[in-house]
């Protein structure tokens, strides 16, 4: 029998993974006019790192990591996110050194023990940024306004950014403390989940999908409610900022990260276009975390999209790529003509396919289409003597004899 992939490990085919490269490029494109340099840090780190960094008590520490030990007896995890391990990275080689503010991106696979579905996989792929050095509400609007300005060269104009503040170690505590209490008020309404995470994780029964938690917590105390005056003034300054360049936003004060490391502004970039798998990108600042992880007390602010989700969303058809030009060449002579040709047009830059096995015209023609050859260019007997050869534009059929040498194929295939 075959081997199969592992489930939830997908296979990105010619066809769709143009779709990706398009999203890479244009992500590249904008993280350069943002100042963002890439980082490429490895996908497999110690476990610790994300047990201290994302959290015990979150869904991801508690049951989706890829965990194991190594021969050597080395607790490793497959990364489930990429935030940590840049952080880890950042420490680890002074980066703040020689650069008190910096601005990274990364792109790659990361891998969560999940229930697979659409756009929910085990492994999956994230593109992501994190500014680090600025506490500055400032780089808040910007690096939200970068990811919205990400979406909209890519034509996407329907997911929406939800904002909210997760407060800071001044005033989260007593708001944690008055969401239990209230949460313990409404325990029997509260699912399994919600009620064994009461004590450790209380903030996760605002964003539960089921009924029971969703009514139950209507009427709780929101975070933003109990900002205190450093975080207020904070979220202020970021919500005018973010107007002052027209970024639209909407406050959603349930929001709450699944990675407890999150502080102040967090935000989420949802779609209604994905069935529940609505969040294509998230993020927020985490101005603890490198201090946590063992670095200096430095502030940070990141995002991360998911690419397949991205990728759901286009159109796969519109990023095919297709040759220039395909030669059909019939008899022996036409096809070593076909084959030097091809060569010099391809060293030149063009995107030239041709017939390797002396096939038929119609064969050779029936392929030219089915690779959707641009042009194509019939040589046989009486076009080596002639030194002309038929020269056909696909899509409207126009036809032209033209001169058969490389430069004159050159300038008329690449002329578009
Ligand atoms: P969700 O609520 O969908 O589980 P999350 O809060 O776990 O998302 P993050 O950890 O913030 O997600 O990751 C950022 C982005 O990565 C998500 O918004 C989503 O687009 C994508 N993502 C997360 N988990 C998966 C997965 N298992 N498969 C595909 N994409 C994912
Ligand atoms: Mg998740």
């Amino acid at each position: 029998m075959a081997i199969s992939a592992i489930k939830g490990f997908n296979d990105i085919l010619p066809g769709e993974v143009e779709k990706w490269q398009h999203i890479e490029a244009v992500a590249r494109e904008v993280f350069r006019c943002y100042g963002f340099s890439e980082i490429r840090v490895p996908i497999m780190e110690k476990t610790e790192l994300f047990s201290r960094s994302i959290g015990d008590a979150t869904d991801i520490v508690e049951k989706e990591m890829y965990s194991f030990i190594d021969k050597g007896e080395n607790k490793v995890t497959l990364r489930p996110e990429g935030t940590a391990g840049v952080m880890r990275a950042l420490i680890e080689q002074k980066l703040y050194v020689s650069d008190p503010v910096s601005k990274l991106y990364y792109m790659g696979p990361m891998f969560r023990y999940e229930r697979p579905q659409k756009g929910r996989y085990r492994q999956f792929h994230q593109i992501g940024a994190e500014v680090t050095g600025v506490s500055d509400p400032k780089v808040d609007a910007q690096v939200l306004t970068m990811l919205c300005n990400f979406f909209q060269r890519l034509g996407l104009h329907e997911p929406s950014m939800e904002i909210n503040s997760l407060g800071c170690p001044e005033c989260r505590p007593a708001y944690r403390e008055a969401l239990k209490q209230f949460l313990r008020n409404h325990l029997s309404e509260l699912c399994e989940d919600c009620r064994r995470r009461l004590e450790t994780n209380p903030l996760r029964a605002l964003d539960c999908k089921s009924e029971g938690c969703k009514v139950a917590t209507k009427d709780a105390p929101a975070m933003i409610d109990a900002l205190c005056s450093e975080c207020d003034t904070h979220f202020a300054a970021v919500k005018d900022y973010l107007a002052s360049v027209g970024t639209e936003y909407r406050i959603n004060s349930r929001m709450v990260r699944g990675l407890d490391y999150y502080t102040r502004t967090t935000f989420e970039v949802v779609t209604g276009l994905l069935g529940s798998q609505s969040a294509v990108a998230a993020g927020g600042r985490y101005d603890g975390l490198i201090s946590d992880l063992g670095g200096p007390a430095i502030p940070g602010i990141g995002f991360a999209m998911g690419v397949e989700r991205v990728a759901l969303l286009l159109d796969s058809a519109e990023f095919k790529t297709a040759p220039d030009l395909f030669i059909v060449a019939l008899g022996e002579a036409a096809q070593k003509k076909a084959f030097t040709l091809a060569a010099d047009l391809q060293r030149s830059g063009a995107a030239v396919e041709l017939d390797y096995e002396g096939k038929s015209m119609k064969s050779q023609m029936r392929r030219a289409d089915k690779l959707a050859a641009t042009f194509t260019l019939i040589i046989g007997e009486t076009e080596l003597t002639s030194g002309k050869a038929p020269l056909k534009e696909m899509s409207s059929g126009l036809q032209n004899e033209i001169n058969l040498d490389t430069d004159t194929v050159l300038s008329l295939i690449k002329r578009r």
